[in-house]
């Protein structure tokens, strides 16, 4: 039976009088990964803001349930206490701490030791590069490797639902390919994945299903291989 881990419905969002999101719906079911992709400016990064509750001044409408719970005001830190992480655009890792140190910070939720060791380790089998570097400071890592860093980091709390901020922003075209291959690795390992991105062409590649957001409105849903399949999607965004 599909599980569902996050359920939006008519999601408004407005920074005083512009309006950013303008009615939207979305799910994600457990085991899933999800991306939503569009333009510069089409609202993506606010609508994952509204589901952390990181938009203070903004008024938000409509309704947002995570686990079958409705989190609309809920603080970004007590979602991180029910397992919802999210990985911002812009990355944030601790750049004075090193690979290892940054990971066990991703657990401070967590006091299971032997638990948190175990997952280091199987994390290290997904992202081979941070093994290599355990010991190495955050701040030296390539953007890339911060990327994968801020990911494996926010793996180490145990998500139910990972939220990802455009992580190939920025990046080389091999460092996004290896971005790209660590997000299904990580979605194979069950993680429930929403992946917002403007690379909708690799995205969607990656993805189960996707939805298109345009102007504050998403205006197409499915499928992610139908949707790169689709003619109106391959105009758009493919560049085909
Ligand atoms: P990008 O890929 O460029 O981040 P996006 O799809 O994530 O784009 P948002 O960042 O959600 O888009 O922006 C949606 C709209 O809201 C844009 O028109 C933007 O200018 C506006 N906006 C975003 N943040 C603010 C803010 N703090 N105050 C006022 N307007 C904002």
């Amino acid at each position: 039976m599909t599980q569902s881990v996050l359920k939006i419905s008519g999601l408004k969002v407005a920074y005083g009088g512009i309006q950013a999101v303008k009615g939207i719906d979305l799910e994600v079911n457990k085991g899933e990964l999800v991306t939503l992709i569009g333009a510069n400016g089409a609202g993506k990064t606010t609508t994952l803001k509204a589901i952390t509750g990181t938009l203070p001044d903004c008024k938000v409408d409509g309704d947002i349930h995570y686990l079958g719970k409705p989190i609309k005001g809920t603080t970004s830190f007590q979602l991180v206490k029910q397992n919802l992480a999210m990985v911002p655009e812009g990355r944030g890792v601790f750049t004075r701490m090193s690979i290892y140190e940054n990971l066990l910070m991703g657990a401070y939720v967590r006091d299971d030791k032997a638990g948190v060791e175990a997952d280091i380790e199987k994390w290290f089998g997904v992202f081979p590069r941070l093994k290599e570097r355990a010991a190495q400071m955050a701040g030296t890592l390539s953007g890339g490797e911060q990327q994968m860093l801020a990911m494996a980091r926010a793996l180490m709390s145990h998500p139910e639902l990972l939220l990802l901020d455009e992580p190939s922003m920025g990046l080389s075209p091999i460092m996004v390919e290896k971005i790209f291959e660590v997000v299904r690795n990580v979605s194979a390992q069950g993680v429930t994945v929403l992946l917002v991105e403007q690379n909708a062409k690799l995205a969607l590649q990656a993805a189960h299903r996707g939805y298109v957001m345009d102007s504050g409105l998403v205006t197409m849903s499915g499928n992610a291989k139908d949707m790169l399949d689709d003619p109106r999607v391959k105009a758009a965004y493919l560049g085909e």
